[in-house]
């Protein structure tokens, strides 16, 4: 069944923003969740975080950012139009608890997935301390919502034309520095970036949770596409997390996973050799 979709909007270049109508999803949905989408009956399959949920109107959100051709057959679409396939809500929720002092660490798209974290955190009683980074201003998306999601939302940008100059792990470093309280931390971004959270984190001894992009095809634990090595061990992104102990992750090894289609995918035209023999 088609999944239609009621509202879009751009939240920045290349960035955008859609509310879908999955009843069932929104009803089960927990923060953390994510689906697996295809645009059109041609596109590949791609997961994507659950951002929001509007459980009356039956609605999900989920926000992309333009990367390759899937995301671009996604922001193709339009209000009115329809989503050929949606499965979820897949993956583990975030272990959503009342830890004390959280804090919520994204960076570029990362923040999208880190909105409901924040959110649900903040409604366990936690005070919630959230920290984003984008390149630059036009790069930062969800200022209003993620400052309503959090106790305190401190801004970093590395060319310093909004909020504080320099990266997220600065203003980490400086208040563990300040022996601010933290109980437990979440990172959402670049793979560069969790894993810069996770060496400053794991030194002041608080435990640290990364929610892993790793390339995903099924999403179900059949294809083995999304594997990581959690701690020497082989797992599975969708089954397994998406969330893992960021002091756990090998996260060289992700990098260079993420790599692995970057030929085929900076390919201009994909000339299907099945096409007709299938
Ligand atoms: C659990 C999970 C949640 C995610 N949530 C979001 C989100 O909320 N918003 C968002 O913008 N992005 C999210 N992503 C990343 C998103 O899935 C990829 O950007 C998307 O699949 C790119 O597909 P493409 O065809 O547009 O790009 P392609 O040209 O195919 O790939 C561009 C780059 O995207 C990555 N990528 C490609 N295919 C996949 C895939 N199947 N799975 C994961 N990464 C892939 C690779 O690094 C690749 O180099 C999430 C990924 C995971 C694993």
């Amino acid at each position: 069944m088609p999944y239609k979709i009621l509202e879009k909007k751009t939240l920045a270049d290349n960035v955008i923003s859609l509310w879908v109508e999955a009843p069932q999803i929104a009803k089960k949905r927990k923060a953390g969740q994510f689906i697996i989408l295809r645009p059109n009956d041609k596109s590949e399959r791609i997961p994507l975080t659950i951002a929001g949920v509007k459980k009356d109107a039956g609605a999900i959100r989920l926000i992309a950012q333009v990367v390759g051709d899937t995301t671009r057959e996604l922001a193709d679409l339009n209000e009115g139009d329809f989503i050929r396939d949606l499965a979820g809500p897949l993956g583990h929720p975030t272990p959503i608890k009342n830890y004390g002092t959280v804090a919520c660490i994204g960076g570029g798209i990362g923040v999208a997935p880190m909105l409901p974290i924040a959110a649900a955190m903040k409604e366990a009683g936690n005070h919630v301390v959230t920290i984003v980074g984008a390149r630059t201003k036009e790069l930062l998306i969800l200022e209003d919502e993620l400052r309503e999601a959090s106790s305190e939302f401190i801004i970093t940008t590395d060319d310093g034309s909004y909020g504080e100059k320099g990266f997220v792990t600065d203003v980490l470093k400086k208040r563990i520095a300040d022996s601010a309280k933290i109980d437990f931390a979440a990172a959402i971004g670049p793979v560069p970036m969790m894993k810069a959270v996770a060496a400053v984190t794991k030194e002041a001894g608080i435990p640290t949770i990364a929610s892993l992009n790793t390339i995903m095809i099924d999403g179900t634990g059949m294809c083995g596409g999304c594997r990581v090595t959690i701690g020497g061990e082989v797992k599975y992104t969708c089954v397994d997390g998406p969330e893992f102990d960021a002091h756990q992750v090998d996260f060289d090894e992700l990098q260079n996973r993420l790599g692995t289609y970057r030929e085929q995918e900076n390919k201009e035209e994909h000339n299907c050799k099945l096409e007709g023999k299938v």
